[in-house]
């Protein structure tokens, strides 16, 4: 009865063309990428300005409603997903950007703007944005900033905290934060901006991000190269970082079952004749001319060379031109099938001691194999960075997800890893939080809770409970 006159008045203030009642919102709000349960919410609401966040945010204090904010809903632990009787806040009609300013290095958009779209406006103003992953088409810089997201870029410009120099954040009472003061330093009291970064939505709505750009690399050489182990593949990192320094921006490990899985499901051809334990993806930033004499690709190749000599590479491929690094970087993009190939995926995003990463793929192979024989494992990840993605068959662990679950966090608990390095804890971490984070560390973080959004309606039910 309440919400029936909630509803009135949500539609009388913003227009039916902004908020639409639960019975109209289409299937895809109700759900995101993680394959959470779907649960239609009470209302969606579109708002197309940070006055709109606003008044929909004032008005469900006024009515004691929950709000959901929802990005490109290619979240993979369940953040986004509707909370019964809440309304869903999309923000994909919030998507301009705003303004560039190459000489300052800053880019301001609104928090609808898909994190692609960013990345393609920065290279048409000559510049480049630090973060990269492979749902880049469909999630938003807000979802990016709420999950504090990480990908491909983080082992040279930091996670997308690192990216963020400001943001515009409404919190529930509907009362508008306008953190967006344009300079990396400013040490006037607590930091505000950096609470939201991460939060999942649980503190406030995100509307507008005042984001750091990159000067451009004049080039950029790819490889591709095969290893026999995992201590192989560090010594390698190590031999490139040795001699390109923070100018190594990516490296990306794939285990043979991955690359095995990408080359069917994205029907690609075998880059080497044989198969090898473990591929790396390398992306070294340069200057066509290096300091050493020769140019990127040649420096690179000495590198592997030597590392050849070493054994610690098997084979690689430099690639030759842009439009060839692309095919190599296609290998990477598996996750983006995930779900039309197990049934359902159960995704494990974990960080790790980085020199541990090898062991615990082969204790999780183990622990896997013996309770549930077969193969069903996928290992992939930004090791640069210690993290590590797992990717299991649902279907080949006989549906028991929360036994696959409980296993695998053991194993990251033996291992003193964290239960996740960049998606975030959502819906489907929470019974794992306490196994990162101290009672100590909790409390502060239900105290924040309780200080910015003290009914509780902010993304109820996500990260923890109150
Ligand atoms: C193929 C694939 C590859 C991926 N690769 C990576 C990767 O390499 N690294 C990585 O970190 N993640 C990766 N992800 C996960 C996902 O893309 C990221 O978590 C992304 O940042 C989510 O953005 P989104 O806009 O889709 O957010 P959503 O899924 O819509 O929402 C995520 C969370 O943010 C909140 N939220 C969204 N927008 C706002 C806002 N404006 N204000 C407040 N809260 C908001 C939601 O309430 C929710 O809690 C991948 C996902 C897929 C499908």
């Amino acid at each position: 009865m309440s919400h029936e006159k909630f509803l009135d008045e949500l539609i009388s203030t913003l227009g039916a063309d902004v908020a639409q009642r639960g019975a109209e919102v289409p299937e895809r709000y109700h759900t995101d990428w993680s394959g959470t349960p779907p649960q239609r919410p009470l209302a969606l609401v579109r708002p197309r300005s940070t006055q709109e966040v606003s008044a929909v945010l004032r008005l469900c204090t006024a009515h004691k409603v929950a709000v959901v904010p929802q990005g490109g809903l290619t979240g993979l632990a369940g953040a986004a997903v509707p909370t019964e009787g809440a309304i869903a806040l999309s923000l994909e009609r919030m998507n301009s950007i705003e303004s560039t300013d190459t000489r300052a290095g800053l880019m301001q958009v609104q928090a609808g703007v898909t994190l692609q779209a960013v990345q393609e406006a920065a290279v048409a103003a000559g510049m480049v944005f630090g973060v990269d992953l492979g749902a880049r088409g469909s999630c938003q810089i807000g979802g990016n900033v709420s999950t504090n997201a990480g990908g491909n870029g983080v082992l040279q410009h930091g996670m997308m905290r690192e990216q963020v120099l400001g943001l515009e954040v409404v919190l529930a009472d509907g009362t508008v934060l306008p953190m967006l003061r344009p300079m990396l330093k400013n040490n006037t009291g607590y930091d505000l901006k950096q609470f939201f970064i991460g939060a999942e939505g649980t503190l406030g709505v995100v509307t507008r991000v005042l984001l750091r750009l990159r000067p451009a690399p004049q080039v950029t050489a790819t490889v591709l190269a095969a290893m026999p182990n995992f201590d192989a593949a560090l010594a390698v990192l190590r031999r490139m970082q040795a001699r390109f320094g923070n100018s190594v921006a990516a490296y990306e490990l794939m285990w043979d079952n991955f690359v095995q899985a990408s080359l069917s499901w994205l029907r690609l051809n075998a880059p080497f004749d044989q198969r090898h334990p473990l591929l790396a993806l390398i992306n070294v930033d340069g200057k066509s001319e290096t300091p050493h004499g020769g140019g990127l690709r040649e420096d690179v190749q000495q590198v592997l060379e030597a590392a050849m000599e070493a054994g610690e590479v098997l084979d690689a491929i430099v690639a030759q031109s842009v439009a060839q690094a692309q095919t190599l970087w296609k290998l990477r993009e598996a996750p983006a099938e995930l779900n039309n190939h197990m049934h359902p995926p159960i995704n494990f995003d974990v960080s790790l001691p980085q020199a541990e990463i090898g062991r615990f793929a082969q204790a999780c192979e183990a622990a896997f194999s013996a309770r549930w024989p077969g193969k069903h494992t996928l290992y992939f990840g930004h090791v640069g960075d210690g993290n590590l993605h797992v990717s299991v068959d649902g279907k080949t662990v006989g549906g028991e997800c929360d036994a696959a679950e409980a296993e695998l966090y053991r194993l990251v608990g033996e291992f003193q890893g964290s239960v996740s390095a960049e998606h975030g804890i959502g819906l489907h971490k929470k019974p794992y939080l306490q196994a990162s984070r101290t009672p100590e560390e909790l409390a502060v973080m239900r105290s924040i809770k309780q200080a910015l959004d003290p009914l509780g309606l902010m993304n109820p039910g996500k990260i923890f409970e109150l």
